[in-house]
């Protein structure tokens, strides 16, 4: 019969990829704690109106890529292509806003996205992100921005590189918007067709095109850092300020616009220009209003979402991907029918005090029993048979330098002997 495939654009991630990723999952939780973010979970599907009022009704995310259905009951759901959305709504539906503020929350988890599957873009991918609710402060800004930093850090990465914007708010905003499609008016003949699209909803995004065109246009753009008001242009300098005094290295980059609705004053991304053409590892920024545009009260937060192949990519390209250890310790091969019962109780023992310990499930000839330990590189083996059983000392054999022990037939010291 014929076989199926996985749908275009998803993962099957391994045995031996994921222990690479959970060593990555693992330093992202430590440092989460250390930074005092709770995680939080929430569904894979909600009301296709969050992301619609939450994301943005003109974003290619909503427009284009996001997976939407009617469900039995003719209500329209949408798979999660982002988590900001989410965290907001389930902050607001659990009443989290009325307990200690600031509210500091982490996920890391699946999207889903119709995107056009290359080289660091899947249609399900995955993403470690914060929010940082209540605080207006730059420190708010800076200690996102640090938490992600730290990640980096702590996985060895070092040529990752901090870009920073900001966007205005919307006092500015408009004044930078009216003088931006000022300039780009003057190159409607050259402009793609989807940046003409953009010029009329949303003109920023033109400074985030990928065609050669546009970004050379983009290049001489008016710049969001000129037009600034007080507020942004001090906020700005007060987050900068915080982060030399951290020394965490940055760049101001006007180029960064972010492609999501939300975003007001700081925006950022990490980006590693090695890892190919999606070299943005991890991109955030503050979203003051959106919490009120999804129905809660007026509330600041500050975020970002961090791609974790693109993460595993920076880290395969300087050659930090550890493999860890998987192989058993030890493997224990029944001789015959009599003692397996004997032996599989003791593998049983061994894996109880924390040793990796395996044994034959498939009834296999002492012979295909070494074979096949050697196949998953034991450490160690004992064959057990009916004399072993009777004297009750066993032959530990060391299969790196092929070394003998002789031990009791027990547990403790099968493990005190392959220690
Ligand atoms: P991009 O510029 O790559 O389209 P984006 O602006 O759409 O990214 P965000 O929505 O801000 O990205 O998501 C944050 C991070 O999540 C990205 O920087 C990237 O690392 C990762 N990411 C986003 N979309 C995908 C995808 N389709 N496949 C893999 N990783 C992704
Ligand atoms: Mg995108």
């Amino acid at each position: 019969m014929e076989q199926i495939k996985k749908p275009r654009g998803t993962l099957d991630i391994l045995p031996e990829q994921t222990a690479a990723w959970q060593y990555i999952e693992k330093t992202i939780r430590k440092k989460c704690l250390e930074y005092g973010f709770g995680e939080i979970r929430f569904p894979t599907f909600e009301a296709t109106e969050l992301f619609s009022r939450g994301v943005g009704d003109t974003t290619d995310v909503v427009q284009k890529e996001m997976y939407t259905f009617k469900d039995r009951d003719d209500r329209s759901l949408s798979l999660r292509p982002e988590g900001t959305a989410c965290v907001v709504r389930s902050m607001l539906e659990n009443g989290l806003y009325a307990g200690a503020m600031p509210l500091k929350l982490y996920y890391l988890t699946n999207f889903f996205r119709y995107e056009k599957p290359q080289a660091g873009r899947s249609r399900e991918f995955f993403q470690f992100g914060t929010e940082l609710f209540g605080s207006e402060s730059p420190a708010a800004d800076a200690t996102v921005i640090s938490l992600a930093y730290s990640v980096f850090k702590e996985l060895g990465l070092k040529d990752v590189v901090l870009h920073i914007n900001s966007v205005g708010c919307p006092k500015c905003r408009p004044l930078y918007r009216e003088a931006l499609v000022n300039y780009l008016s003057g190159y409607t003949d050259k402009l793609c067709p989807t940046c003409l699209e953009r010029l009329g909803k949303n003109p920023l995004r033109v400074l985030d095109c990928k065609s050669p065109v546009c970004s050379e246009i983009a290049k001489n753009a008016p710049k969001t850092t000129q037009h600034l008001c007080e507020d942004c242009e001090q906020h700005l300098k007060a987050l900068t300020d915080i982060l030399d005094a951290a020394e965490i290295p940055y760049v101001i980059d006007s180029g960064i616009v972010r492609g999501l609705d939300y975003y007001t004053g700081t925006v950022f991304e990490f980006i590693d220009e090695r890892i190919g053409a999606q070299s943005t590892v991890c991109g955030g920024g503050r979203y003051d209003g959106l919490v009120a545009q999804l129905g809660g009260p007026q509330m600041s937060g500050v975020g970002f979402g961090m791609g974790i192949t693109r993460l595993i990519a920076c880290l395969e390209q300087e050659g930090l991907l550890k493999s860890v250890d998987t192989a058993p310790d030890i493997y224990l091969a029944p001789a015959d029918k009599e003692v397996y019962t004997k032996v599989f109780t003791l593998c049983e023992q061994l894996r109880g005090m924390g040793i990796k310990a395996e044994t034959d499930l498939c009834s296999r000839s002492i012979k295909a029993q070494m074979k096949y330990a050697d196949k998953i590189h034991a450490r160690f083996t004992a064959v057990i048979g009916g004399n072993e059983a009777e004297t009750g000392v066993v032959t530990v054999k060391n299969m790196q330098d092929g070394g003998r022990a002789e031990v009791k037939l027990s547990a403790a010291d099968i493990a005190e002997a392959i220690k």
